[in-house]
């Protein structure tokens, strides 16, 4: 079997990667807080651990992964965006409002990280929905010592775990120094995080032995990683801005509610990403959403293969020229694949991805075997990647493959009108339509583009 190697922040170095049980390989990934859309440097983490993922199916079988990512559906930036609407005169429930934002914000994600060729994780579950384990961890906290309630608030005790700042290499009196840490009048010590807080009327609250109220965001991955994966599990990962506080205070709360147990025996942290060479933001200019890419017709299938090109502990710079190179690669590689049986993935392929997932190197790979014409052994090696897939190529259809359906449609429209008959036009409208094609009709002319289901097979049929 393959040995996989991957640098594990918690020690620091790159370790082979032994699995507490091959049959099940356990995975838990940091998903988003569900108020807005996944902006570009969100799409990262889920394409990186997508990756991941793939390798682990590859070596130890597609039934014996599990992966969970969740859903931050209980969080204050989510209450704000309803309070908003609120305030603009929806007559609507608070209540009625948060549950509207954090459904659509779930559906966008899923559309945008599906066109980004991502697989859904085996578990994507809502932190709403595991309320009763997160009481359940925080009172087992409370009986250790590790944790106080006071004012409505549950506090963890810090200064109980004496690990703590391992993870992320820091001290806790160089955490105080450098007055990171909130002062309140209800903390013990001004280290201390916030497991439990009381909520207002207008907020989302559960019942609780403190009063009506919501979890901390860090107590929600502890008691749903807790659920699914148990006390011990293999993998953890997200973006390396996660390190501190969030894992750090995860690693607190699993290791005292569970002291026989490891938690995660691996961590893996990816770093951020740049766009042309600075920090995105929205005073530069320079954010975008996934979406707003795609919309401006850069294909998924590129956004993902330009995230790939560079390593995942390396920052990432998103620059156009890269993704119009990534574009040109990719049409040629669709062209030389195009009606070819996949093969067996690349040695090469395999072996560059099993080297801490290095993405780079599979890539410069999958040149390899462009070069040396071998069209099988690309197919399969780039599914590894999540490129090449069927689902994914509408965007490659050449232009020339429309060009057919498009004098058609011309010349339909031209005699209807003169017959005044529109039902020809109509008819192969509609199944244009039916396979996926986007048709654009104007004064100007017929425009035909691949729409997100389109479908290659269904337009063949056509001609
Ligand atoms: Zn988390």
């Amino acid at each position: 079997m393959v040995t996989i190697r991957l640098h594990n922040s918690k020690t620091r170095t790159k370790e082979a990667f032994v699995p507490l049980d091959p049959e099940n390989v356990r995975m838990y990934v940091c998903g988003p807080t569900v108020y807005d859309r996944a902006h570009l440097g969100n799409g990262r983490p889920v394409v990186v651990f997508d990756t991941l993922y793939r390798l682990l199916r590859h070596v130890y079988g597609a039934d014996h992964v599990t992966y969970a990512r969740n859903f931050t559906d209980v969080d204050d930036k989510i209450n704000a965006t309803a309070a908003t609407r609120k305030a603009a005169g929806d007559p609507r429930s608070m209540e009625a409002l948060i549950h509207e934002r954090t459904e659509e914000t779930i559906g966008w994600y899923h559309a945008d990280m599906d066109a980004l060729g991502a697989l859904r994780p085996n578990f994507e579950p809502r932190a709403t929905e595991y309320i009763g384990p997160m009481v359940a961890m925080i009172e087992g906290l409370i009986a250790g010592g590790h944790a106080y309630a006071k004012d409505g608030h549950v506090l963890f005790r810090v200064r109980s775990y004496k690990d703590y700042g391992a993870l992320s290499g820091r001290s806790v009196d160089d955490m105080i120094a450098g007055a990171r840490v909130e002062v309140a009048p209800f903390k013990e010590d001004p280290m201390d995080f916030v497991l439990w807080k009381p909520s207002s009327e207008e907020e989302p609250g559960w019942a609780s032995p403190w009063g009506r109220g919501r979890p901390g965001w860090h107590i929600e991955c502890s008691a749903m990683s807790y659920e699914l994966l148990g006390a011990s599990f293999d993998i953890h990962g997200g973006g390396l801005d996660l390190q501190f506080p969030h894992h750090e205070n995860e690693v607190a709360q699993s290791c005292c509610a569970h002291p026989e147990a490891s938690f995660a025996r691996y961590w893996m942290h990816n770093e951020m990403l740049q766009v042309e060479g600075k920090k995105m933001s929205k005073s530069l200019g320079n954010f975008f959403t996934v979406r707003d890419l795609l919309d401006q017709g850069v294909p998924g299938e590129v956004i993902r293969f330009v995230y790939l090109s560079t390593h995942y502990r390396k920052p990432m710079d998103w620059t156009a020229e890269k993704a119009r190179e990534a574009e040109a690669t990719l049409r040629k590689w669709r062209e030389m694949v195009s009606g070819v049986e996949a093969g067996e993935p690349a040695a090469s392929v395999i072996e560059a991805l099993s080297d801490d997932l290095n993405t780079a190197g599979a890539i410069a790979a999958l040149h390899d075997l462009s070069r040396a014409g071998d069209a099988a052994g690309l197919k399969a090696s780039a599914k590894l990647l999540g490129l090449l897939e069927d689902r994914l190529g509408g965007w490659a259809i050449t232009i020339t493959d429309f060009a057919p359906f498009v004098a058609r449609l011309a010349s339909l429209r031209a005699e209807a009108m003169t017959t005044k008959d529109f039902a020809p036009v109509d008819a192969l409208k509609s199944a244009l339509t039916e396979a996926g094609v986007e048709v654009r009709m104007s004064k100007a002319g017929v425009d035909l583009l691949p729409g997100p289901g389109f479908d290659p097979a269904k337009l063949e049929a056509l001609k």
